[in-house]
């Protein structure tokens, strides 16, 4: 058949995954875009943006990018690298089955995932209660007063508690104990941190070695690394007689058997929930926790949920007290903690809701008997089993036999722990099934079957746990998965997330987060690996961890990346101890001073003192550049102790600084090196690298540029590039080189989300990337434009261009009109939007970053609501709206705003449906504005009472 004279063959490509997934706006609305900008061209705006000066001469030049499906493949064969094997080694991570509903509907569920830290309260309540959940959950199985809403990881946790000790310690003493059955990465990371702060940590046996009226902390691992479970209650005794603290990191499944840390007397306890629920993933992504006793709550690190009351007096939840300290207390903030671990949180805590006290109490009762029969097993071939009682941790005496064992489990396809030359490790947990012991028993010689042995106790009787926990009625509902199901729902629908709007956050980057990219996180070849199988079990993420540190250094102009830090703070300190490491190794310990402008992100400061910095403030000049002369000054004044500056760039006021080159020269002239903070590396992808421009070593947040999704408030990831003299000075990590420096947990962080990362990359290639990147900036430029006239835009090039965000000043609004950038952000609720980046970098502003993915239509509706909120200040200047009791002033608005009575001077429609909202689909927050100061003053961090239920009800 001869085809229609008039058919002609169509050069679309439906798979392209940058032109049709990731990047917004089609080209003819980039063509309108362009046109209110002013530019014929998208080029032609780029080359007026970026300076010629710092632009990447030869393009990005990958490998063709890959479809969906491509990539999808690639995936598939790269995990199938990976041996999944039946891990015992414990150590921290054990197996442990997340309950079906709990994936499907919040790891798999992007109502959950692309949701940001909820900072704004009115559209975070979903996740604010889900973490309330999480916090009472701690507090409960440690037994102490209050928790926080989850830290990166067990060790970390560790170095933070230990870090609060010294803090809040009456004991003047530089020296901390640590117990010598605590694990090895956590006694690495107390190392890391104590180092450069100039303190000592003694490792020994606490019953022997502790000098407790020597030491400001001590801290102590229960069960202990090798399975004891020992009572710390005396000692706590004699360390708080000496004025100093006492920490336990506990297993939160122990505690559902054994007497908590709070019943011996501890301040503090930390550990990780991974075992509820969260898989191991080759080291992460989990929420650690900490709890503290109540005297020391104002003094802990971390982000905490608070109970408060909105406008009409009804129960909301909120963040508390040191919600963004870092930003208020600079360097004397109490840690860099700012993305931490939430969607692991709310995943832990929705585990102990599904399984309820009871559930969990049996959980624990069956890793135990099914440690003991194995026990028992080992023990009928002869072998010594230590200690005579454990929870699910057991070590065995095989001497020479060790790598005869090893061998043969590893052929059972069975992971055991290797200690030293002559001993190993068994660590049970909730996966753990008869075939897997009767696998043990015969590596071990044994040919037994589960039922010979009985399952008896072997728990210390005198630590047998007689206290209740999870008795609030939020972890006794009624477990049908209906239930389940609709309170998940429930909770993700009072949330505005990426699935509903955009979410212009300036510096965090809120782009896509393709389902293409997170449907291999959950696959078991990448899931269930443990951190600290042999190598040859890991190769699939060998594999993309070679490429991807490839990649990003080919995208970067570094030389080398470590991917151990996990999450953008901890990529600052890591590369800050990386030039500490360096500039001592050249005998230059003297150097010490961190210059960094007052613009900086507030985790840059709190870095640089945790690497044992003195922070030099650097001043701004009117446009928001870094004023070069005061550098230059600050420069020359400390060359002789400077260690480093840390810059960020483009610069957080959102301008490409034309004199980035001279900042790094005038450092590198002076013996410093160069840190560039690269959060905003989403408007230099394919278009400059920060390794040309003359910057030693920068992290990358992965989940902002490389589609991470924040996960309210995390996981992430914070890989530090470096040049290669650096290179020799990364951190180290006990379970991989065996060196010093350890930062993470695992050797590469929160290895299991880093398939998102690398599969973004090889769907969009280089010439993908650099697009994003442009239309990211031309996104930017758009709203500035749409937005001009009625706001004004804070600091733009000589050029009038803005980069990937631009700050618009909102102070004269209040000067004119009495609207502060609160009621406009709580207005953008109204209109359905999460609120631009409050009051950072300068109060009263909002910083907008619209990302590439962001279509014009998305962004039109965003700027007319904006626009809309100009006209409502207008009509308050001119006289015509009341100054405090209208539509900015009393948002948000809720829909019980829609009955009862009304008297306010404007209309339910104006009030409920701006521009911007939706009839249909209108985004209702579940509460009217949240009364911050209230929540302070009556701090409650857990689940409330069940009289105020009660109460709701009525
Ligand atoms: C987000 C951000 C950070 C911190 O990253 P986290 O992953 O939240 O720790 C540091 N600097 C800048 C400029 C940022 O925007």
């Amino acid at each position: 058949m001869a085809l229609p004279t008039d058919f002609t063959f169509t050069d679309y490509d439906p798979y392209n995954f940058a032109d049709r997934r990731h990047i917004g706006p089609s080209p003819v609305e980039m063509a309108a875009m362009l046109k209110t900008v002013g530019y014929s061209s998208l080029d032609a705006l780029i080359d007026d943006t970026v300076p010629s000066s710092i632009r990447l001469k030869t393009p990005l030049k990958w490998d063709k990018p890959l479809t969906e499906r491509e990539a999808l493949d690639k995936m598939r064969e790269t995990a199938n690298l990976n041996q999944k094997l039946v891990s015992l080694i414990g150590q921290g991570y054990y197996g442990t089955i997340t309950p079906p509903v709990i994936q499907r509907t919040i790891l798999e569920n992007p109502a959950w995932y692309t949701a940001y830290t909820p900072y704004q309260p009115e559209i975070s309540q979903g996740r604010l209660e889900a973490l309330l959940n999480y916090q009472t959950m701690v507090s409960d199985l440690t037994g102490l007063d209050i928790a926080n809403a989850s830290l990166l990881d067990e060790s970390t946790a560790a170095a933070e508690a230990m870090a609060m000790a010294q803090r809040v310690a009456k004991s003047k003493s530089l020296t901390f104990f640590a117990d010598e059955n605590c694990h090895p990465q956590n006694i690495a990371l107390l190392r890391t941190r104590a180092e450069p702060l100039g303190w000592n940590v003694v490792v020994g046996n606490p019953f022997t070695d502790l000098d407790t009226n020597n030491v400001f902390g001590a801290i102590f691992q229960y069960p202990g690394t090798h399975g004891h479970v020992h009572d710390f209650t005396p000692l706590m005794d004699k360390l708080h007689a000496a004025g100093a603290i006492g920490i336990v990191i506990a297993d939160p499944l122990a505690l559902c058997l054994l007497k908590s840390p709070g019943e011996m007397g501890a301040d503090i306890a930390v550990g990780t929930t991974q075992r509820f629920g969260v898989p191991v993933g080759y080291g992460g992504p989990h929420a650690a926790y900490m709890a503290v006793k109540d005297e020391w709550k104002r003094s802990m690190p971390g982000r905490l949920v608070g109970v408060s009351v909105d406008a009409r007096g009804n129960r909301a939840y909120r963040l508390s007290l040191q919600t963004r300290e870092q930003h208020i207390r600079r360097e004397k903030a109490t840690s860099n903690i700012c993305t931490a671990q939430v969607l692991l949180a709310v995943m832990a805590s929705m585990y102990a809701v599904f399984h309820g006290p009871q559930g969990l109490k049996a959980i624990a009762q069956s890793v135990h008997q099914k440690t003991v029969r194995l026990a028992k097993g080992l023990e009928k071939l002869g072998y010594t089993v230590e200690p005579g009682t454990f929870f699910d941790t057991i070590t065995i005496e095989v001497g020479k036999l060790q790598g005869v064992i090893l061998k043969a489990a590893e052929a059972e396809e069975v992971n055991l722990r290797k200690i030293g030359n002559d001993r190993i490790g068994i660590s049970l947990d909730e996966r753990s099934r008869p075939v897997t012991l009767e696998a043990v028993w015969r590596a071990f010689g044994g040919d037994f079957k589960i039922e010979e042995f009985q399952p008896d106790w072997r728990l210390p009787e005198e630590m047998l746990r007689t206290s209740q926990y999870l008795t609030h009625p939020i972890f006794h509902m009624n477990r049908a998965e209906s239930e389940m199901t609709r309170y998940i729902r429930r909770l993700s629908d009072r949330d505005l997330a990426l699935d509903r709007s955009m979410i212009p956050l300036g510096s965090c980057t809120m782009k896509l987060n393709a389902t293409a990219e997170m449907l291999p996180i959950t696959w078991p070849e990448f899931a269930e690996i443990h951190p600290f199988v042999p190598d040859h079990q890991a190769l699939g993420y060998k594999v993309m961890l070679d490429d991807l540190s490839q990649k990003l250094c080919d995208v970067t102009g570094y030389d080398a990346f470590s991917m151990q830090p996990n999450s953008g703070a901890q990529g600052e300190y890591a590369g800050l101890l990386t030039i500490r490491n360096y500039h001592f190794a050249r005998g230059d310990n003297h150097r010490d001073v961190c210059l960094i402008p007052m613009s900086a992100h507030g985790t840059n400061p709190a870095s640089a003192q945790m690497a044992g910095m003195k922070v030099v403030p650097v001043k701004a000049s009117d446009n928001g550049d870094i004023d070069i002369a005061d550098f230059r000054a600050q420069a020359e004044k400390h060359a002789a102790n400077l260690s480093c500056v840390m810059i960020t760039y483009p610069s957080t006021h959102g301008v490409f600084e034309e004199t980035v080159r001279e900042i790094c020269d005038i450092t590198h002239a002076h013996g410093g090196q160069v840190y560039l903070d690269g959060a905003n590396m989403n408007a230099m992808v394919g278009l400059a690298r920060p390794g040309d421009i003359g910057s030693d070593v920068s992290h990358l947040n992965l989940h902002k540029t490389f589609c991470i999704p924040h996960g309210g408030g995390g996981p992430g990831m914070g890989p530090i590039g470096v040049k290669a003299h650096l290179a020799p000075h990364l951190p180290g990590h006990p379970e991989s080189d065996g060196k010093d420096g350890a930062v993470s947990a695992a050797p590469f962080g929160s290895a299991s989300i880093l398939p998102i990362s690398w599969s973004y990359i090889l769907m969009m290639g280089g010439e993908g990337l650099t697009q994003a990147t442009k239309v990211a900036i031309l996104n930017a430029n758009y709203i500035a434009a749409r937005l001009k006239g009625a706001y004004d835009v804070l600091y733009t090039s000589d050029k009038g261009r803005v980069a990937h965000e631009c700050i618009i000043d909102t102070r004269p609004l209040q000067a004119s009109s009495g609207v502060s950038v609160e009621d406009i952000a709580k207005r953008l609720i109204d209109c359905g939007f999460h609120a631009p980046t409050m009051s950072w970098p300068v109060a009263g502003t909002l910083m907008i970053e619209p990302t590439e993915s962001e279509t014009k239509a998305e962004i039109d509706r965003f700027c007319d609501a904006m626009l809309a909120i100009r006209e409502e200040t207008r009509a308050i200047e001119a006289g015509t709206m009341d100054r405090d009791n209208n539509p900015l002033k009393n948002a948000p608005h809720t829909v019980q705003d829609l009955v009862g009575d009304w008297d306010r001077p404007y209309s339910r429609e104006q009030a409920c449906f701006p521009p911007g909202a939706f009839r249909v689909d209108k985004y209702w927050p579940p509460v009217n504005r949240v009364d911050n100061v209230y929540g302070d003053r009556n701090l409650v961090c857990s689940c409330p009472p069940v009289s105020d239920y009660l109460e709701a009800a009525e």
